[in-house]
């Protein structure tokens, strides 16, 4: 049986002992016996015997490889109100995820070898699923000068993904030299698209809604503009770019052509610009106040049809939990964002499975195997077929797919509540995760 190990003095390579998993369903494909030993994936196959194993009735469950999240706001250090290492990661087995990427916009910022090691060690030693941290483009998020990109790489984090998100690097110099020089060691640089003097004040999307309320809007284009800037800037000096959250439908088409030309240039999008309006701000309920903002249903149309044909590359959950004096107050002082990772892949079975968009191979890829490739994760959790082979590391997760849940904010592992889902009826569940053989969630509950 599992052993309740203390947090403390859990090690992250640790073996998980024996699991024999009976009749689960790889991707969705037939039925078969799975055996995780230790740290590995060991055989698939029709009624495996494993003596001395830990026996799992997974019937009908679907294995996918552990789902990977390229956007986490894990709040600390800083705003541990709002969300903790631990907390944010508990909330993230519970959705399936094995590997988050936290960003940088912590209190100190993440801009140095020694605060991207601090989130690092609090992420192996809570042990609920692997962090990998996010090193700030610019110091301080400030825009002007940049940060110890290759300090952070080379420091035991070894980030490989840059961002200063909440804030985008409007300097196309600074952003060109942040390009260059994460291309000595493959790394990434994140940008949150937003041209900041078109959105001075913006409360929600420029359109129909925010001329209805008269408030300031947030206009496609101040996306659009920036992921082609940028698309042109990684073109030119051959480097990798990955645009964060698109949300909007010409952000799509600008996509589709950087890849034409053989641009590095990645993308994700959220399960709320999948599924999510801007006429949901006419409530006024600060819940919807999000950035980039939500959208039009044609937005959506146009991103769920993008990630279905692989222009955007991943579904990303930039889980942004937020204190209730930050939320729970006037619209316009009330800050953007919401939690994501307990509600991630419910949603994304609803916008893309459940309507045909993707099958569970497609969307483990846009989960786990893209998010695995951009954030320069080990090449076997690169391909999601290969991820589930005997000799693979045993990151799974065991999901039901004929169960529907309520999304109940008070039960949420995370210490926030800020969910546009309370009360919601979503369909999937996650039953279990494996973290290198060890399980991190079973029976729906943190081991
Ligand atoms: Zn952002």
């Amino acid at each position: 049986m599992t052993q309740r190990v203390d947090a403390a003095v859990r090690d992250p390579v640790d073996s998980g002992g024996r699991w024999l998993l009976r009749g689960v369903r790889p991707l969705g494909g037939a039925a078969v016996d799975m055996l995780l030993d230790g740290p590995v994936l060991a055989e698939i196959g029709p009624a495996l015997s494993a003596p001395g194993a830990t026996v799992l009735d997974a019937d009908g469950l679907i294995a996918l490889p552990g789902l990977v999240d390229l956007h986490t706001h894990l709040r600390e250090p800083g705003r541990e109100d709002a969300e903790t290492v631990a907390s944010g990661t508990r909330a993230a087995a519970l959705g399936g995820f094995t590997t988050v990427f936290a960003m940088a916009n912590t209190e100190p910022v993440a801009d140095t070898a020694g605060v991207v090691e601090q989130v690092w060690r609090l992420g192996r030693t809570a042990g609920h699923c692997d962090v990998r941290p996010v090193g700030a483009v610019t110091e301080g998020l400030h825009g002007a000068r940049l940060a110890e990109l290759g300090a952070m790489a080379s420091s035991a984090a070894a980030v490989r993904v840059f961002s200063d998100d909440g804030n985008c690097v409007s300097d196309a110099v600074l952003m060109r030299r942040a390009l260059e020089y994460v291309k000595a060691f493959d790394g990434v640089i994140a940008q949150h698209a937003q041209e900041p003097r078109l959105t001075e004040n913006a409360q929600l999307n420029e359109g129909v809604v925010s001329a209805r309320l008269g408030l300031p809007g947030w206009p496609a284009a101040a996306e659009e503009a920036i992921i082609a800037r940028d698309a042109l800037l990684a073109g030119h000096v051959g480097s990798r770019l990955h645009v964060c959250h698109v949300s909007t439908a010409g952000s799509v088409e600008i996509l589709r052509w950087a890849k034409s030309k053989g641009w590095r240039v990645t993308a994700e999008v959220t399960p709320h610009h999948l599924l999510l309006t801007d006429d949901l701000a006419a409530s006024y309920d600060p819940v919807y106040k999000v950035n980039p903002p939500l959208r039009t249903a044609a937005d959506v149309e146009a991103l769920r049809a993008g990630l279905a044909d692989g222009t955007i590359d991943c579904i990303a959950t930039d889980h942004a939990p937020h204190a209730p004096q930050d939320k729970e107050t006037e619209w316009a002082a009330a800050r953007p964002g919401m939690v994501g990772l307990e509600t991630a892949l419910s949603i994304a079975i609803m916008v893309m499975v459940e309507p045909g968009l993707l099958d569970w191979a497609g969307l483990a890829d846009r989960m786990a195997g893209a998010p695995s490739r951009i954030g320069g994760l080990p090449q076997a959790s690169r391909d999601v077929a290969a991820a589930l082979r005997p000799g693979a590391v045993a990151n799974v997760v065991l999901l039901d797919p004929a169960a529907r849940w309520t999304v109940d904010p008070h039960a949420f592992a995370s210490r926030s509540r800020n969910t546009p889902y309370a009360g919601r009826s979503l369909p999937g569940r996650v039953q279990a995760t494996f973290l290198r053989g060890r399980p991190t969630v079973l029976d729906g509950k943190i081991v």
